[in-house]
């Protein structure tokens, strides 16, 4: 076949990978690299994530097996553990808080174990069937951890009612704990090691831009093609004047799809919904920061609107580049302006100083209740015109890069 991939972020050439060796594959990418998130620029010797951090890791055996076999672990990446902390009230503190709830004065303590011991007698239910992110975190961590910790952090991030937050967005994403393992966390002060990135790999130089580059190898990739429109002839796609396409991947902003995806779904699916599906931006302030060996600060605390510090530098040495001190990548939800980045990061432990900013339009996807139904009502129409829908913000999911690939994966074998 003939495969049109709109997007060139980790979905769009993971699934160019997979299927070129039987299918012939050109790519469009309407920004002048490819890379998507994951594109990261050096920036005065060092390397800047342009957002977040991207570190790689994957419970999916089927996932793990096909990036290792384009990328040599031993040789061109570093195998990192997961150092998370927590700044609270002044306190860098360890992460998840449940496990370090012994860092609290006692009166805390004692509330949120009568907290937890009472949600002990409540009858369990499973995470699916909580009507809300709030009620679940509520009724698994307590008010207490709730008000003093989720609450604020999540909605930082979110900026959103978490009331308003069906479970179904964070599948896979949920931390699990019970009493048992809480208590015994806290006694034995032990790390949480069932978080989903206990230890990650980073590649050795280049950050994740190491990862587009080898992924890019070999394939067919016409940057600089912003694709708005797609015209079906005689059962056959034509895009960007290349004509004969039998089948489509969209990997782009499921809210901006092509003419053609419109036409066909107008009338079957509410478009209104599906344009003003929500998401957040996110700032970014690549910094000069003291040493320390944390991988992320989280700050929950409305002191400042910086939500978490992302320490790149301890990733890998070369993304130090030639400075004396480490580098990190400071994150906000939103627009911020620099000048106000600047006084924040102030605040902020390590003595930043900043060296690069960046805006990133569109990094959370948020849903809500009808989300789901929504998504998968769109994606069954397309499949019937061979037009699919593939990564983060095409199929609308709070997907990592190794769910990207796993999705990849699976639209493959559809395909
Ligand atoms: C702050 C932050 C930190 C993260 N950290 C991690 C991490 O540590 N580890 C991890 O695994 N994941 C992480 N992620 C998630 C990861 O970034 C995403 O899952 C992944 O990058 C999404 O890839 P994608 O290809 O689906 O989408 P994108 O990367 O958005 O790629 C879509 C591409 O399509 C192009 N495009 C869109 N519309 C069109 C069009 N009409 N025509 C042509 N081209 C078009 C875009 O320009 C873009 O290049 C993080 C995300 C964020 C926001």
């Amino acid at each position: 076949m003939k495969i049109a991939i709109i997007g060139t972020g980790i979905s769009g050439l993971s699934l160019a990978n997979i299927l070129k060796d039987k299918h012939e594959v050109v790519l469009f990418e309407k920004e002048q690299r490819q890379g998507g998130l994951i594109k990261c620029d050096i920036i005065d010797s060092v390397l800047f994530h342009k957002v977040g951090g991207h570190v790689f890791n994957s419970k999916n055996k089927e996932v793990a097996d096909w990036f290792w076999s384009h990328f040599n672990q031993d040789s061109e990446f570093l195998e990192v553990t997961r150092n998370a902390k927590i700044l609270f009230r002044d306190q860098i503190i360890g992460y998840p808080i449940e496990n370090y709830i012994y860092n609290f004065d006692k009166s805390t303590i004692d509330t949120i174990i009568d907290e937890l011991l009472l949600l002990q007698h409540k009858e369990k239910q499973s995470w699916q069937n909580y009507p809300n992110f709030e009620l679940f975190l509520e009724n698994t961590f307590g008010k207490t951890l709730y008000e003093l910790y989720f609450k604020p952090y999540n909605n930082k991030i979110w900026k959103v009612d978490l009331s308003t937050v069906p479970m179904s967005w964070l599948e896979g994403k949920l931390p699990m704990p019970n009493l048992k393992e809480i208590i015994v966390s806290n006694i034995t002060r032990q790390e949480e090691k069932s978080m989903v990135h206990s230890t990650f790999f980073y590649p050795k130089v280049g950050g994740s831009q190491f990862i587009v580059d080898r992924l890019s190898q070999d394939l067919d990739i016409r940057t600089g093609s912003d694709i708005t429109h797609i015209e079906k002839i005689n059962n056959q796609y034509t895009i960007d004047k290349q004509i004969g396409f039998d089948s489509v991947v969209y990997c782009g902003d499921i809210r901006k799809m092509p003419d053609y995806l419109e036409k066909t779904l107008d009338g079957k699916v509410d478009l209104k919904e599906i344009q003003n599906l929500r998401s957040n931006g996110t700032s970014n302030l690549l910094c000069e920061t003291d040493d320390n060996d944390i991988s992320w600060l989280y700050i929950p605390e409305e002191f400042t609107s910086a939500h978490r510090i992302i320490y790149t530098g301890n990733f890998s040495p070369a993304n130090n580049g030639d400075k004396q001190r480490k580098t990190c990548v400071v994150e906000f939800s939103g627009k911020m302006q620099y000048e106000d980045m600047i006084s924040e990061i102030k605040k902020l432990p390590g003595n930043l100083s900043p060296i690069k900013y960046n805006y990133e339009q569109n990094s959370y996807i948020i849903h809500n209740f009808e989300t789901k139904k929504l998504i998968d009502q769109t994606k069954k129409i397309l499949k019937e015109e061979n037009i699919h829908l593939l990564g983060r913000f095409a199929e609308w999911e709070y997907y990592n890069m190794d769910k990207c690939i796993e999705a990849a994966l699976n639209l493959a074998k559809t395909l």
